[in-house]
């Protein structure tokens, strides 16, 4: 059977690394298995989902090279999930629930009081013809609860009821299902609540392993117990760990905090996003992967821990210049281009700053600098002022080979007696307006001799 994933956020506002994390967990797993990758949107709820978001999403799973086999939206399904309701009915499995949010909650606090575990206590199932009656005409409306088997004979007698399953990261897990309450499936107003179509599409979608956050370990005992109602062997499951702040705070869609939107703003490579978002929390050492091949060869879903994962943001510009320091210009040339920076100079430039920048579009600054002269005017003492003119007297004739700044360095050294800093640094900036960057034995034929003389002050 082919190996089918899926990544099914609702759509409900942009990704934050986190999702990228469970997303890419499912893509580099169809990568290691050949399989494919599900894109599915989980949109039932109306309200809060909108194609927008679920467009940026998709744009956003792209930039990390991600690009689904197949994109589903729940939305545009739901009479499969009405025909699962009708089985479901059909196998009496599915009752009909009157309650208020109120009135549950007054019943959980009843039987905290009485010491018994704050599940629902099936009281729906005990209503007589009249009193569903009497609901009905008062128009309320039922919501409809899966009746969980964890009984022998009598659904008021519970009793513990184990569902196991080899967990991919987890190992064996084990979830008791008298420790829960019957899991709305449908709402008051038809609509569907997350747990139904989410397995009726697992089912109607070939999906044969379920990877997400260890948020839905619970839920995962539930699950199995409807995919074995609806006549279907349970896909295998496996729970990663989520990832936190530093100072351990969750990563909501809702607040935008480390969308990957903003990231990319911030000028964060795809690939350093990826490898951290993939390596961080696991037993493999997180260092900048260049695609997602190499990535997929450090994955491997049991090296997670099941504890949180701390992400700091300060490692991902690690991991960003590791990247960009070592970008070929076969892979930096058509950014370069659309930031202005192309010609024959394109490719000695990208060599000379790549290794100075922390960002792309750092290089932007350097082109500016080579093109233009120095963007802030160095103040120089007049001995410093003095030791530049005799410097530049001495800059060599063109045409300039290789050496060309090691032939001029060398003369003004034997001309004024000056060396190591006192000789580079007043060159230096002059030269580029700034006190660091990248080697001037590569900027100089990249200035020209025209270009160099133009900088003397
Ligand atoms: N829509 C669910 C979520 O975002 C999907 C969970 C699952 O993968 O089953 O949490």
């Amino acid at each position: 059977m082919t190996v089918t994933v899926r990544f099914a956020p609702s759509p409900t506002g942009r990704i934050h690394i986190g999702n990228a994390r469970t997303a890419l967990f499912n893509w580099l797993f169809a990568m290691n298995n050949k399989g494919r990758y599900i894109q599915r949107f989980d949109d039932t709820d109306i309200a809060r989902s909108t194609q927008e978001f679920a467009d940026s999403i998709l744009y956003d799973l792209h930039w990390l090279g991600i690009f689904p086999d197949v994109t589903e939206y729940q939305s545009r399904r739901v009479e499969i999930y009405d025909a699962a309701v009708e089985r479901l009915k059909a196998a009496r499995v599915l009752y009909a629930c009157y309650e208020t949010p109120e009135e549950l909650d007054l019943r959980r606090k009843v039987r905290r009081t009485r010491g018994l575990p704050p599940v629902y206590g099936r009281e729906a199932l005990t209503l007589t013809p009249e009193q569903v009656a009497e609901y009905e005409s008062d128009g309320r409306r039922p919501h409809w609860r899966f009746l969980l088997p964890n009984f022998t004979s009598d659904p008021l007698q519970p009793e513990r009821t184990e569902v196991h399953w080899n967990d991919l990261v987890r190992g064996e897990e084990t979830v008791d299902l008298a420790s829960l309450s019957d899991p709305v499936l449908v709402r008051e107003d038809g609509t569907y609540l997350y747990t139904l179509p989410s397995v009726v599409d697992d089912i109607e979608m070939g999906v044969t392993h379920v990877i997400r956050g260890d948020d839905h370990v619970t839920n995962t005992g539930v699950q199995i117990a409807l995919f074995q109602a609806l006549g279907a062997e349970p896909p295998v499951f496996g729970h990663h760990n989520l990832l936190t702040t530093v100072s351990g705070e969750g990563l909501s869609k809702r607040t935008g905090a480390l969308s990957i939107e903003s990231l990319r703003e911030d000028g964060i490579e795809p690939m350093a996003v990826a490898s951290l978002a993939v390596l961080v929390g696991t037993s493999e050492n997180v260092a900048a992967a260049h695609d997602l091949n190499e990535l997929a060869g450090h994955f491997d879903p049991a090296a997670t821990s099941k504890s949180a994962a701390k992400f700091d943001p300060d490692e991902l510009f690690v991991l960003n210049r590791t990247l960009i320091h070592q970008m070929s210009f076969e892979e930096a040339r058509d950014r370069l281009i659309v930031l202005g920076i192309s010609g024959d100079k394109a490719e000695p430039f990208w060599l000379a700053v790549r290794g100075n920048i922390d960002r792309l579009s750092d290089a932007v600054a350097w082109w500016r600098i080579l093109s233009d002269g120095p963007q802030e005017q160095a103040e120089f003492s007049g001995e410093d002022r003095d030791f530049l003119h005799q410097a530049f007297d001495l800059l060599p004739e063109e045409p300039w080979n290789g050496s060309v700044w090691k032939d001029w360095t060398g003369k003004i050294k034997e001309a004024t007696g000056r060396k190591g800093k006192p000789l580079f640094m007043p060159l230096r900036l002059a030269l580029t307006g700034r006190t660091s960057g990248p080697e001037l034995s590569d900027l100089l034929p990249l200035m020209g001799r025209e270009g160099t003389l133009a900088r003397r002050p």
